[in-house]
């Protein structure tokens, strides 16, 4: 009896060339639209020290606390964690070589992230973002740039049915004293507490706030707003920002329960959400982080940023209807004989350096069936070489849609393949 199969891990999907297509061709046009707004690529690690995410991200979030695939290096004992979003390790990776000294930075990264969640719909235990990071600019009109932004690529890539959502958090003196003012409310209320609230009254009441707990909404809607602490200076900021964001025709709607699992947010924080995803609406979000560079260590700078899920992206695009033409090649080499065999690899050579796409045949077989295999192929025209052919340095090219087998010289067959290339 053979052995069981070897499956992937759960949560963590092979995509394969049918739907890689698609990747492929998000990424081209994701590429071109960072590089339309000046942001330049960096690429860090998969792996950093746990102690990187539990500073950036907050020990007693979701992320930090149940959701890192977190391990010791059984070679030398260093505690590391398979990075389960990529702000934290670009802010480490720009604080580590003094990329800040003399000007801010525009930048993005995409690939893997990890994450020990329940797989559903939308959530996996690997996922693929892109980060866009401005590092260095503290004023409400890079928090715009970055929102105008998302909505141009929405635009691109023809989605319907995406909403911004907006909410400014204040900074870290009016967030202290909301937690104070939370802390009391609802220890004054603990019987109402569901276990999860009751344990986070302490470490993270902020958290409560977001709970989905109908039995808690009540209480929830009545709290202290935090709304109610913001300072001037971060409710002007947040009121430029809706204007600019008026001025460009960019709707939204302001949730002052938008808050964030993630620690690191001040300020500016959105998220773009669907409708047409289910319960995992939410295809991007970001806002703005002004103390996380201080924190990791550097001297302190704002910055401001978002990630998109690529996956719930493409789902979203297919839910729209979204297909691609399948990706093909342009010509099928046919050949048959030792000569002619030869011959048809160079020929395929020859092809390719003039940038056609090109399948030769392998692996033999009759004319008849070699035929077959172009027809399937994609490919607009067949060229066919048999030793007939090799002796005079000729070729057939069949054009697959259909007409007249046409018997060309070598030197001209780029040519004649040309004018049946779609
Ligand atoms: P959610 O509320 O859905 O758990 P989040 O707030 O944890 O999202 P972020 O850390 O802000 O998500 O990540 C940004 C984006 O990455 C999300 O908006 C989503 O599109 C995507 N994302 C996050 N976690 C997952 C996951 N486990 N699987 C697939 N995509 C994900
Ligand atoms: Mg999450």
């Amino acid at each position: 009896m053979s052995e069981k199969t070897i499956q992937a891990v759960r949560g963590m999907n092979d995509i394969l060339p049918d739907e890689a297509e698609l990747w492929l061709w998000f990424e081209e046009v994701v590429r071109d639209w960072l590089h339309s707004y000046g942001y330049r690529n960096i690429r860090m690690p998969l792996v950093e020290p746990t102690a990187l995410f539990k500073r950036a991200i907050g020990e007693v979030t979701d992320i930090v606390e149940k959701e890192m695939y977190s391990f010791a290096d059984a070679l030398n004992g260093d505690e590391l964690t398979l990075r389960p979003e990529g702000t934290a390790s670009c802010v480490r990776a720009v604080l580590q070589h003094n990329l800040l000294y003399n000007s801010p930075q525009r930048l993005y990264y995409s690939g893997q992230m990890f994450r020990h969640e329940r797989p559903q719909k939308g959530r996996y235990r690997q996922f693929h973002q892109y980060g866009v990071e401005a590092l260095g600019f503290s004023g409400p009109d890079i928090d715009a740039e970055q929102i105008l932004m998302c909505a141009r690529l929405w635009h691109k890539l023809g989605l319907r049915d995406v909403a911004l959502q907006l909410n400014t958090l204040g900074d870290a003196a009016s967030r202290q004293r909301h937690r104070t003012k939370l802390i009391e409310y609802f220890g004054q209320n603990r019987d109402m507490l569901d276990s999860d609230a009751t344990r986070r009254l302490h470490s993270n009441p902020l958290r409560i706030l977001d709970s989905k707990n109908p039995e808690m909404q009540a209480l929830i809607e009545s709290a202290p707003k935090l709304m109610d602490e913001i300072e001037d200076d971060a409710l002007q900021h947040f009121s430029t920002l809706q204007k600019l964001l008026e001025q460009h025709d960019v709707s939204f709607e302001i949730n002052p329960r938008l808050v964030r699992g993630l620690d690191y947010y001040n300020r500016t924080v959105f998220e773009w959400v669907t409708t047409e995803l289910g319960a995992q609406g939410t295809i991007c979000a970001g806002g703005r982080y002004d103390g996380l560079i201080e924190q990791i260590g550097g001297k302190p700078a704002p910055a401001t940023g978002f990630a998109m899920g690529v996956e719930r992206l493409l789902a979203l695009m297919q839910e729209d209807g979204m297909a691609l033409p399948r990706q093909q090649v342009d010509v099928y080499v046919v050949h048959q004989g030792d000569h002619a065999s030869r011959l048809a690899s160079k020929v395929a050579e020859r092809l390719r350096d003039d940038e056609l796409r090109v399948l030769l045949h392998c692996g033999g077989g009759s004319f008849k069936s070699q035929m077959k295999k172009a027809d399937t192929s994609g490919a607009s025209v067949a060229v066919v070489i048999g030793d007939d052919e090799a002796r005079s340095s000729e070729a057939s090219v069949k054009p697959m849609q259909g007409g007249q087998q046409i018997r060309v010289a070598l030197d001209d067959l780029t040519k004649t393949v040309n004018q049946f290339i779609k």
